[in-house]
């Protein structure tokens, strides 16, 4: 049985991480959001008052980069591996609307990108691993065995998050959710290190039409055509 690397990049909000979660569940895979740690990062830097509108005390954040630690715990209830910061489940926090307006100027910060490959790196070690985010078929796994790019219309995923907060405590108008994930597409794309861009070995997969579960099949439909023993 062979254990696989699954890479899954893509535009905000285009449901990378629920297929990611569906896939790894369907395999008997481990799952790793990378944009957790980003996330993660970005509420340290708000809870420690290193940002002023859109200024970021780089400085303050690289030297204390050793005492922020970022790890994942597998909760058995909501059977996802969720995201620990210094000790505490930010979990729910990372998702608030004050984290999703500033994450794309922390995770631009060359240095930043560079710790969180190098962690991201080291979970991929056991294989049997599917991670999602913008940069994983790009650099973090370039070798990865099977890499999916998510997309569909910015509109779409505006609607879908927006339905989704509207589930949480702090909900946000379609306005500013749609906002968010224009300004969130424009700045991680044009960064300048490891631009979110669709690997040239990636496989597009336009899910404006289909459901997660559609969705989960065509991958797994991919993945059984090409490692029949990944399972
Ligand atoms: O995936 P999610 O939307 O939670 O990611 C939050 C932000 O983290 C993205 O908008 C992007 O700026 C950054 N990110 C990144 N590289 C990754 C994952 C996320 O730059 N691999």
């Amino acid at each position: 049985m062979r254990k696989l690397i699954i890479a899954i990049d893509g535009y905000s909000s285009t449901g990378k991480s629920t297929l990611a979660k569906l896939l790894a569940k369907s395999l008997g895979y481990i799952h790793i959001d990378s944009g957790a740690m980003y996330r993660a990062i970005t509420l340290y830097v708000i809870e420690n008052k290193m940002i002023d509108g859109g200024n970021i005390d780089e400085e303050s954040l690289l030297n204390n980069l050793d005492s922020i630690d970022i790890h994942f715990e597998y909760n058995p209830e909501t059977q996802q591996n969720e995201v620990f910061l210094n000790g505490e489940n930010v979990e729910k926090k990372i998702r608030q609307m004050k984290v999703s307006s500033k994450v794309s100027l922390v995770a631009k910060i060359p240095e930043i990108r560079e710790h969180a490959v190098n962690l991201q790196r080291k979970l991929g070690e056991s294989k049997g691993i599917v991670m999602d985010g913008r940069d994983i078929g790009t650099t973090v796994f370039p070798k990865a065995d099977i890499k999916i790019f998510l997309t569909t219309s910015a509109e779409i995923r505006a609607k879908r998050r927006y339905n989704e907060l509207l589930k949480t405590e702090q909900p946000s108008t379609y306005e500013e959710v749609l906002e968010n994930i224009a300004e969130r597409d424009r700045t991680d794309t044009q960064r300048k290190v490891s631009p979110l861009r669709m690997a040239e070995d990636a496989i597009l997969v336009d899910n404006g039409e289909l459901s997660p579960q559609q969705t989960l099949q065509i991958v797994l439909q991919l993945i059984n055509e090409r490692f029949p023993n990944s399972h």
